[in-house]
């Protein structure tokens, strides 16, 4: 079986190479040359643990992929066409940006020779897979092509086992013949027992939102939670526990920090609101989430600030992790970044260490002073602000790090340290919800 896949990013490459590891044909397609010439290299364009050696594998022993820029004579040799591009939010817009979606679709349209279904596996606003239906029937017979909803759940930073064990695979189609087709697609999960959940199109599309917003929520719940821990002399990570104990509410997701950022839960919990509300129905609950989010961020910002009397001038801070979350270098909508921001707004100067993500942020933020590594990072610093919980900031040195500061005050964002042990080697500490 041969299936293309339209974009090349952190879903596209992923599901692509874990469809080859199957044992299907994968042709790669997107419109940026240049990515998709430094992937036939063996160069993976982003960070994603384990991608390396599956890309080279697939390239160099299977030989099970190619590339290509051209949609025309892609479309042309397969029956399945994936499509994988980004979704962001429009500008200065809740609503998701669909022009890649349908201009994409559109370039389908025209190719279609042989029945061929179209899945989408971009993340998008329910009544969009039958947008694109409406825009291929303007070319093809219906009976010629068929469209799916496949939304897809992995995470950065687990990309790989997650497509690979995934809990759960939604398939929403309209026709037999694609479900069978993607029955066939999915076989191997079949036998490892993967709950595969056949639905309408609509309903695939909403579950997609749903799950993330959810998600984002829980963040959202237990950040507020925090907040009151804060000023009550309660535990958040101890109240988060015991929460998560219950089955019902499951201990995922129920950590307190500085919000959530990334490429997907700020961009989908506003898309899932912005699509509701144009069929007059209000997800308030998943407004206020997004609300609570926002404010979060800036406000675990204010506190910082508010620790130097509002003057940070001539201080330098320290900031460990920029990536959004460890095991990734996806900088998109990063608490670190809007953080570093509102710092650098104050006239701090922020020396700054990331395991994977500083080439990507060195490009968007020039004025930081990027360092080698985290006790470099920490020389002649005022404070230490620990903003992504990499496996690496857990272990670091605390005694040398002490020795290495001005002023030794860790603002542990992602309760990554236990208050008592910092105090004890006579370091301040201000962890959240603790
Ligand atoms: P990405 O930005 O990493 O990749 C998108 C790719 O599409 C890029 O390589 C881009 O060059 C290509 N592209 C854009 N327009 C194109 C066009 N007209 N023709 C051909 N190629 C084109 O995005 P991503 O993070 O992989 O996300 C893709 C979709 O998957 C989004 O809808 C997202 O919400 C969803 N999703 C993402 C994740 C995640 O963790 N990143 C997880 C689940 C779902």
């Amino acid at each position: 079986m041969k299936l293309v896949v339209i974009g090349s990013g952190y879903v596209g490459l992923i599901s692509g190479l874990c469809f080859a590891e199957f044992g299907y044909d994968i042709l790669f397609v997107d419109k940026d040359q240049s990515r998709l010439k430094s992937i036939a290299k063996g160069v993976c364009p982003f960070f994603e643990p384990g991608l390396d050696d599956l890309l080279n594998k697939h390239l160099n022993s299977t030989k099970r992929l190619t590339f290509s820029s051209d949609l025309t004579s892609a479309v042309q040799q397969t029956n399945v066409v994936f499509i994988t591009v980004g979704t962001p939010s429009r500008r200065l817009e809740d609503e998701a940006d669909l022009s890649a979606v349908f201009e994409v679709s559109k370039e389908i349209a025209t190719n279609i020779q042989k029945y061929c279904v179209i899945v989408t596996k971009s993340t998008v606003p329910v009544g969009t897979t039958k947008k694109i239906k409406n825009i291929v029937s303007k070319k093809v017979n219906h009976n010629k092509f068929d469209v799916v909803s496949n939304p897809e759940f992995l995470r950065e930073g687990s990309a790989i086992n997650d497509f690979m064990h995934p809990d759960r695979v939604v398939i929403g189609s309209d026709s037999k013949k694609s479900e069978k087709i993607m029955k066939e697609i999915y076989k191997p999960f079949f036998s490892q027992k993967t709950p595969i959940i056949f639905t309408s199109i609509e309903t695939a599309e909403i579950i997609k939102y749903a799950s993330n917003s959810f998600l984002a929520t829980k963040i959202a719940f237990i950040n507020e939670v925090a907040d009151l821990c804060e000023v009550t002399g309660a535990n958040v990570q101890e109240v988060a526990s015991a929460m998560g104990i219950d089955k019902r509410i499951g201990k995922n997701f129920l950590h307190a920090g500085p919000g959530y950022g990334g490429s997907c839960f700020p961009k989908d919990v506003k898309s899932f609101s912005a699509t509701a509300k144009k069929l007059n129905v209000k997800l308030s609950i998943v407004d206020a989430a997004h609300s609570s989010n926002q404010k979060r961020t800036v406000k675990i910002a204010s506190k910082i600030i508010k620790y130097y009397n509002d003057n940070l001038k001539n201080i330098t801070l320290t900031m460990l992790g920029l990536s959004f979350k460890p095991n990734t270098d996806d900088i998109r909508e990063s608490t670190s970044l809007i953080i570093a921001r509102e710092l650098l707004n104050k006239n701090a100067k922020i020396k700054v260490y990331d395991p994977k993500a500083m080439k990507n942020v060195k490009k968007e933020m020039g004025e930081l002073e990027f360092c080698e590594n985290a006790y470099e990072a920490c020389q002649r610093s005022k404070g230490l602000i620990i903003a992504t919980e990499w496996n690496e900031f857990k272990a670091l040195d605390l005694i040398k790090i002490k020795s290495l500061m001005e002023k030794p005050v860790i603002f542990d964002l992602r309760n990554i340290f236990e208050q008592n042990e910092i105090t004890a080697l006579g370091i301040e500490y201000f962890g959240i919800g603790k």
